[in-house]
């Protein structure tokens, strides 16, 4: 059988080409990075675990009508997407201070925020992914005007979506990150949530003891990264038992 063709690795994933012609599979590996790649680490299960969540994050939010390019899981860590072009931002929402708004501008870490504050970061790891204000955005030609007010709307919708499923279980939204990419349906764009959703990406803070349940617990050494996935997937249902902590396979001699 030919070998897949590989169109881009990524520090948590992997792009491959798809089946047919306007998709890709994206494969979840268990790597973890932090601080732009400069800690490093594998953590088993992870990978797993992201495609898992970020399957039933997708899944819910077309469910409400929020377009994703999300098509089906393929197997434990792989799912069948849209081939999108990324917009170059990231797009953060914060409904409580933490990370680098904290640094910024003082605020003590788990401050309600008056309301929920959407950011945008130029996508460059050489940068940093530097925060950018909307003029530049513009002025570089990144989006339009009318992409930023359609990823507003959708970054809300994303928020409002989460927010109400964590606080279901528990676990309070502090922030998270998507990325979000353009499909073309001849000479017409849509806007559509892309990437991932996990807790790779999102703040998520137990609500009762403020434990971290997200990848602060990687960059900050506070325990099994594992674990606290693991423990995300089983509040929400996700996941019926401890299914990442399966044994690796062994060489038989
Ligand atoms: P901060 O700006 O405080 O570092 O991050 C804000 C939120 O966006 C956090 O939930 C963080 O996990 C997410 N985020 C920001 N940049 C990245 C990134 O490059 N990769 C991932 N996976 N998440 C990010």
């Amino acid at each position: 059988m030919a070998r897949r063709k590989k169109i881009y690795e990524g520090k948590a994933k992997v792009l491959y080409e798809g089946p047919e012609p306007g998709t890709f599979v994206q494969y979840f590996k268990d790597d973890a990075t932090a601080f732009n790649a400069e800690k490093k680490d594998v953590i088993e299960g992870k990978g797993v675990l992201n495609n898992r969540l970020s399957e039933f994050f997708m899944i819910g939010l077309e469910n409400i009508g929020v377009p994703t390019h999300f098509l089906k899981r393929i197997n434990m860590r792989e799912q069948l997407i849209r081939q999108v072009e990324i917009i170059p931002l990231e797009v953060i929402v914060r409904n409580y201070a933490a990370g680098t708004m904290s640094k910024r501008l003082g605020l003590e870490e788990g401050t309600r925020l008056p309301r929920p504050i959407v950011e945008f970061c130029y996508k460059d790891d050489s940068l940093g992914d530097p925060l950018v204000a909307e003029e530049h955005i513009i002025a570089f030609n990144w989006a339009t005007q009318q992409d930023l007010d359609d990823m507003v709307a959708l970054a809300l919708r994303v928020n409002d979506f989460m927010s109400g499923l964590m606080y279901g279980v528990g676990i309070k939204l502090v922030d998270f990150k998507i990325e979000i990419g353009r499909i073309w349906d001849n000479d017409f764009q849509r806007l559509v949530v892309a990437d991932e959703i996990s807790p790779d990406s999102c703040r998520l803070w137990d609500i009762e003891t403020g434990q971290k349940l997200d990848k602060d617990v990687f960059r900050r050494d506070l325990g099994s990264l594992a674990d606290a996935y693991t423990e995300v997937a089983r509040r929400l249902g996700v996941l019926p038992s401890n299914a990442t902590h399966m044994p690796k396979p062994t060489l038989i001699n």
